[in-house]
């Protein structure tokens, strides 16, 4: 096959997808997405664009047959679909069995406690009954999750004491949901890493990443995380031997907890990039899109060293607002030395909502903390509905 000749099937039209077709382009790869909405970030810039569901039969087949080869950029998607079509020949990575385990976090969890992998405590929860067992034997508070579906804290439910189980499991479905309990952790921080799989097995870890949530939203990722280099290198570790034992091939993000009494415990697996990998984009010499496509496209791997240190925050969607997307202040953010703007395009804001991001390199991870302090006080996603407008 010729290089430039290759087109790139997306499942989903995402930030991320759009991410990752921007490096593509640089390598002079074609792109098809795959995406229900007309408007989806990636559609501005992909060369094709099948309107259709993730999980519609036809749709994805006519994706594989216009596609040099499939990935994906978004997990609840038909994995049994894509299964089906990869034992016709089709040519897509990650492997959709490795999508099939980790779309369910319980089999996920399974899996690496099984491999000897560190988790939280985790029961599969079948009927209220054993939810109420759950708790005796995991303790208060424990989590009710969603095995499949959830994102973003969409689908956890925190249950604090005996009285809110049956209100926690009406909330998540009930005997209609499959469920899973797990174990709180009081963790100290929550660390990811970007762990990258070639189609020959290679392995490359990017710097351990620091990230800091509010309402289950990321909110900041800090690159090196803050931690020991005995710390890191155990957590790289575990990233790095989940990614051999799940034969994960392009870009992996293993999330993972450092709890109180420093344990590392891996929270849950995505088989694609991720938002608290999108330091790397200026922060390291090869981006998570560009290692992505280098690993499916089976050409040998970037170098995932980091160049200065970097912070990324996330421009969501301010509360109260709606409409069309405005960004107010930006001028004054990008005035900040070696800040950089990722702005999604995304026609419609709502509270909450990934807009884009910013990055910002500094000599030092105090310093790069510190301007991203003065860059998240001076921009705004507002919208032209809502709110009350302060330019
Ligand atoms: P998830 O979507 O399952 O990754 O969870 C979203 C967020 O909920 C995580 O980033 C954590 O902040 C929190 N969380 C999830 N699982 C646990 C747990 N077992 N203990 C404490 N916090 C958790």
């Amino acid at each position: 096959m010729v290089f430039n000749e290759i087109i790139i099937g997306i499942v989903g039209g995402g930030q991320l997808g759009k991410m990752m077709i921007q490096e593509g382009k640089k390598m002079g790869l074609k792109f098809i997405i795959l995406d229900p909405a007309a408007n989806c970030p990636a559609a501005s810039i992909a060369d094709g664009h099948i309107i259709g569901d993730f999980y519609d039969e036809a749709k994805l087949r006519e994706l594989a047959k216009e596609s040099s080869l499939i990935t994906y950029e978004f997990e609840h998607i038909a994995a049994e679909l894509l299964v089906k079509l990869a034992d016709e020949g089709y040519s897509i990575y990650p492997s959709p069995l490795t999508l099939k385990l980790i779309q369910d976090k319980f089999l996920q969890k399974t899996f690496l406690k099984e491999n000897n992998l560190p988790t939280p405590d985790f029961i599969a929860i079948n009927s209220l009954q054993e939810l109420y067992k759950a708790g005796m034997l995991l303790g208060y508070p424990f989590l009710l999750k969603l095995r499949r579906g959830g994102y973003d804290g969409k689908g956890n439910y925190l249950i604090r004491g005996e009285a809110e189980v049956l209100e926690a499991y009406e909330a998540l479905g009930g005997d209609k949901s499959l469920l899973m309990a797990e174990a709180f952790v009081d963790f100290r921080l929550e660390i990811s890493a970007i762990v990258a799989r070639g189609r020959r097995g290679e392995l490359e870890v990017y710097p351990l990443a620091e990230n800091l949530h509010q309402d289950n939203i990321l909110r900041t990722t800090i690159a090196p995380a803050r931690v020991s280099e005995e710390l890191a290198i155990k957590a790289k570790d575990i990233a790095l031997r989940a990614m051999e034992l799940l034969e994960g091939v392009g870009v992996f993000c293993i999330e993972m907890f450092v709890a109180s009494d420093e344990r590392i415990l891996v929270n849950e697996i995505a088989p694609r990039t991720h938002n608290s990998g999108h330091y790397t984009m200026e922060g390291c010499y090869t981006s998570q899109f560009a290692q992505h496509l280098r690993c499916i496209l089976g050409l040998p791997l970037g170098s995932t060293e980091l160049i200065h240190p970097s912070v990324m925050i996330n421009l969501l969607g301010e509360k109260g607002f709606s409409g069309k997307a405005r960004l107010a202040g930006l001028a004054e953010a990008l005035r900040i030395p070696k800040s950089y703007i990722h702005f999604y395009g995304k026609e419609e804001v709502k509270g909450l909502r990934k807009m884009g991001h910013i990055n910002v390199i500094d000599e030092t991870v105090e310093g790069a903390i510190l301007k991203a302090d003065q860059v998240r006080r001076l921009i705004r996603v507002i919208g032209d509905k809502g709110g009350e407008v302060n330019e």
